[in-house]
């Protein structure tokens, strides 16, 4: 490739396509899987004597069945892109961070550095220790590596992305979108898609609506700007960004006011006709329960089971299982009772009903932008499409309460939502609310409805407790719990006695219970403060946090630099592994070299995020299809090495030796239990066994003979209603993919998000916020969805800042990784503020014109676009685009770092609070409210130049 480079400057032909191919020159074409983005297609790796040919997709895959999109097929680039990292670097002594001066460094060097600091650590206090990673695909080893290192301080970069799209729908039904579930285009009537742009599940997303409307599906959009697969829909819904909650509400309101609900599926499904205490204290907002004993504890988000309804044929109080499911029972959905004892109680399907009924599609109307005829009719439409085009599979299942179902019940209505939803401060309780409608609907886990991947449905709430106890960390001592997981109740959280958080990027604490996926974002600001301790040594993997991963990036840039009174940096240590030099590698201390994914080792694994499809579960991986560049080495054989060195007992034997060769020996001996490894196919000593199953010593050989992937395809009668399905539900359980094989009811109503509402007004005896979150917690963790204005409004004044402002990512290029990709380049190498023409007319702003764009928290400027294609309320941009000047390895000048921008430099990462700044995230799970930034804008002076700012030194190149 490098020498095909160099022929370009020559007289030489580069190619000659009628020559006849030289028979000494090997052809070979490898499989493997694509990371150019995270949908992970399966391609063909084309090689002429041992170099890159060119990328096609696999036909034989089940992901993308052989299609490939412009990144896939530019991978080739990334192996010859100049700002490729190839060896150990340490910063020069005396150079500021950010200045990116280094000198190169041996690994063995670079592994004592890190061994002998990770040690002493560890030996002392492992919270001082922090790994945060980027879009990586490789958690279950990195939080594997944390927990057994000892610290609670790792996360990946969900919190920053989507946390509130999985656990808005985890808390709720099961499951959640993208590699856990989605949207069954193969059976459905109507596609309804809402805040996503062509990011997420790519390709197999395309193909997939692609064969929606050939069959004459209807696609609806609903975004505040049509781009991307919004381009194909039948018809486009503008709506404000932060306000799809507020519809979904005034839908919930047209759908239970008209009767358009599915009742069977409601009572047997879900907790809808469970019956809630109304009566003020301790219980208040609980599900009443049977106090016998025998009956098991309460009913509560980790013991569901004990709950009662009222029946309406014996019109009587009756358990809820099995009573109140068997033959002649008739669970009230509506009205009050009460108990024996006279406790007062009303069926969750009633409060809901209470709550919706304000939410007329008048009043969504005023928030959203979308007249109320309008929602009245995409109401009708979800209803009947759902209800009145429903039709029946002729494929048998039994419940999880034996009873047998001759056929499946279709409910033709998908829907699909993605971070539109998520990146907002209110994104929890909206994406609960769209849950909640689907579950309305009849739709979940339903052919044309919302289907689970395996291994979801988890339980609600998923049986992973994260730690939660300070006792829990000590010396030289993994975690006996994992860093991240699912809280119940507030006994769960990771704080401290006195409430305040255990982490530093404090996650499970009472300013975010919920955080399921840590908080990134928040993790630089409070190290850098010392809150609520000060850390030793920061690793980042594969994030960019010093740029587009941060919110507010002037002042994160300034704090990673900043040093405390002895000269001495406020994060001590900071360690970046990556395969490119990005902005964050310059403010580096020592740079570790990372592989590109056409060099290394890596499993999409059932014990992280695999790649199952709705008929069964499916794994993969990627074998090296070329050496790699320089000293490049995968990230996981570092931690595999750093873990032996360190001695972290799963990677040392009852001797003290080390376990593990390298990560390839890692993954196929490695078993969390026994039977279960990190890839499930072809296991047993010979490879005939699948999902359990004795190590192989060959597994990798296996998968890489069958296109490195893996694909069990479940009987049908394991295909549907998973939540309930006996067949699935035990088979899951032995599988090792759930740990009870109870049913797994929907909750409409969350008794888990009461348990923290009655601690905040201090109606229970356990665990209490701090007095300054009492109101905060009481408020947002309410038991049923709800829509509330974005958090950052209350700091903003909107006549000042009139416009919401957004990103999305290009279909060409994915986060940060590709401007130093040549043929990527030439589709993006600079963006634009897309505005709408009559937006930009009342600013006074040409088409093509240069212009600021002001939040009350920085100003960037910019050039803009006129564009019909967003809602005038709304400015938008492609994220990640702008670069910092000499990062990436760009050329002095450069596009990206000239006329391109960073709209982060608008966001601030800290809202005030009445007990100081808090993190600018959803209160419930800390997702970062980036999509929430309040803006104006205003043309820039004749005399300004005609370039972006901020624009910042450029680091050594
Ligand atoms: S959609 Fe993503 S994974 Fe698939 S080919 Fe494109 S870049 Fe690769």
């Amino acid at each position: 490739m490098r020498h095909a480079v160099f022929r370009l400057f020559s007289h030489e032909p580069l190619h000659d396509p009628t020559a006849e191919p030289n028979p000494e020159v090997r052809r070979e074409i490898k499989t493997t899987t694509c990371y150019m983005c995270a949908c992970r297609c399966g391609i063909r790796v084309h090689l002429k004597g041992g170099e890159l040919r060119y990328i096609d997709g696999n036909p034989n895959h089940p992901i993308n069945k052989g299609v490939i999109c412009a990144k896939g097929a530019a991978g080739i680039m990334k192996q010859v892109s100049p700002a490729r990292l190839t060896r150990p670097l340490l910063r020069k002594p005396g150079s500021e961070r950010g200045a990116g001066e280094f000198e190169e460094i041996s690994w063995q060097r670079a592994f004592e550095i890190l061994a002998t600091r990770l040690a002493k650590i560890r030996a002392s206090d492992p919270r001082k220790f922090a790994l945060f990673t980027g879009r990586d695909q490789m958690q279950a080893l990195t939080s594997l590596f944390a927990r057994q290192f000892g610290t609670p301080n790792y996360a990946a970069h969900g919190g920053f992305c989507s946390v509130n799209m999985a656990a808005g729908m985890i808390y709720t039904i099961g499951g959640s979108f993208w590699e856990f579930g989605g949207p069954d285009l193969e059976r459905a009537r109507l596609f309804v898609m809402i805040g996503t742009a062509e990011d997420h599940h790519s390709n197999p997303l395309k193909i997939a609506i692609g064969n929606f409307k050939r069959r004459g599906g209807r696609f609806i959009s609903i975004n505040p700007v049509r781009t991307g697969y919004s381009a194909i829909a039948d018809e486009w819904i503008p709506i404000r960004p932060g306000t799809d909650g507020a519809l979904f509400m005034a839908l919930l309101h047209e759908l239970i006011a008209s009767d358009l609900v599915d009742h069977a599926f409601l009572k047997r499904y879900t907790n809808a006709p469970q019956l809630v205490v109304l009566d003020e204290g301790e219980r208040e907002g609980l599900f009443a329960h049977d106090p016998d004993p025998a009956k098991g504890p309460p009913g509560d988000g980790r013991h569901p089971h004990n709950k009662l309804i009222y029946d309406r044929a014996s019109r009587s109080i009756k358990a809820a299982y099995p009573q109140g499911i068997a033959a002649g029972s008739d669970p009230a959905l509506e009205g009050q009772y009460a108990l024996a004892d006279g406790t007062r109680v009303a069926p969750s399907f009633q409060l809901l009903r209470d709550r919706v009924a304000p939410c007329t599609p008048e009043w969504a109307a005023a928030i959203t932008g979308i007249g109320a005829d309008r929602i009245r009719r995409l109401a009708r439409e979800l209803g009947e499409t759902a209800l009145r085009q429903a039709f029946e599979l002729p494929i048998a299942w039994t419940d999880a309460w034996g009873t047998r179902h001759e056929t499946t019940q279709a409910r033709p209505v998908a829907f699909h939502a993605m971070r539109g939803l998520a990146a907002h401060s209110n994104g929890f309780q909206t994406v609960r609310a769209l849950a909640v409608l689907m579950s309305v609907l009849g739709t979940i886990d339903a052919p044309g409805g919302f289907r689970h991947k395996a291994p979801y449905p988890r339980h609600i709430v998923p049986n992973f407790r994260a730690f939660n106890s300070p006792d829990m960390i000590q010396p030289n001592t993994p975690l006996n719990a994992a860093p991240l997981g699912f809280p119940a109740s507030p006994d769960e959280l990771a704080i401290e006695a006195d409430g305040r958080p255990m982490r530093i990027d404090h996650a499970f604490s009472w300013q975010h219970p919920l955080s399921a996926h840590g908080l990134m974002h928040t993790v630089i600001t409070n190290a850098t403060r010392g809150d609520p301790y000060r850390l030793d040594t920061l690793m980042i993997f594969m994030s960019n946090m010093a740029w587009n991963s941060t919110m507010n990036t002037v002042a994160v840039r300034e704090m990673l630099n900043r040093r405390n009174a002895d000269g001495e940096h406020e994060i001590p240590f900071l360690v970046v592994c990556d395969a490119f030099r990005s902005e964050t590698v310059a403010f580096a201390d020592l740079v570790l070299p990372d592989t590109t994914y056409l060099e290394r080792h890596d499993v999409m694994s059932m014990l992280d995020r695999p790649i199952s499809e709705f008929d069964g579960p499916a794994d993969s991986v990627r074998v090296p299809v070329v050496a790699p560049l320089g000293e490049c080495r995968p990230f996981q054989d570092v931690l595999v090495e750093l873990a032996s060195r360190l001695k972290l007992p799963a990677f040392t034997t009852a001797e003290g030796t080390r376990k593990f060769k390298d990560y390839p020996d890692f993954v196929v001996n490695y078993e969390p239990q026994p039977g279960i490894g990190f890839l499930m196919g072809w296991r047993g000593k010979d490879g005939s066994e699948h999902l359990r199953g004795a190590p192989n010593p060959r597994q990798w050989e296996m998968y890489a003979n069958h296109d490195c992937v893996f694909h069990l395809k479940l009987p049908e009668t394991m295909h549907y209603m998973r939540n309930w399905n006996r067949e699935y539900l035990d088979f899951a359980k032995d599988k090792g993919w759930r740990q009870k094989n109870d049913v797994v009811q929907l909750a409409l109503y969350s008794d888990t998000l009461q348990t923290f509402r009655l601690a905040a007004q201090g109606k229970t005896r356990g665990r209490q916020p701090p007095e300054h979150l009492r109101e905060r917690i009481a408020t947002y963790f309410d038991p049923l969805p709800f829509w509330y204005p974005p958090l950052e409004d209350a700091a903003t004044d909107p006549a000042a800042y009139p416009l919401a402002a957004i990103t999305q990512r290009p279909m060409a290029m994915y986060h940060a990784w590709d401007s130093q990709n040549a043929w990527l380049r030439q589709i993006h190498s600079h963006n634009y503020l897309h505005v709408n023409p009559k937006t930009a007319a009342a600013a006074e702003i040409a088409d093509g014109a240069w212009c600021w764009v002001e939040s009350r928290w920085g100003r960037v400027r910019c050039m803009l676009r006129c564009s019909e294609a967003v809602e005038p309320g709304t400015v938008w941009t492609w994220n990640a685009i702008g670069k910092a000047d000499g990062a990436w390895q760009l050329a002095p000048g450069a596009d990206e770092a000239k006329k391109g921008f960073l709209l982060n430099h608008l966001i601030t990462d800290e809202l005030p609070s009445a007990g100081g700044p808090i993190s600018n995230s959803d209160p419930v799970t800390g997702q970062a409210g980036w999509y929430d930034v309040r803006v104006r804008i205003r043309p820039a002076g004749p005399d300004e130049a005609a370039e972006t700012s901020p624009r910042f030194a450029a680091a050594a190149r």
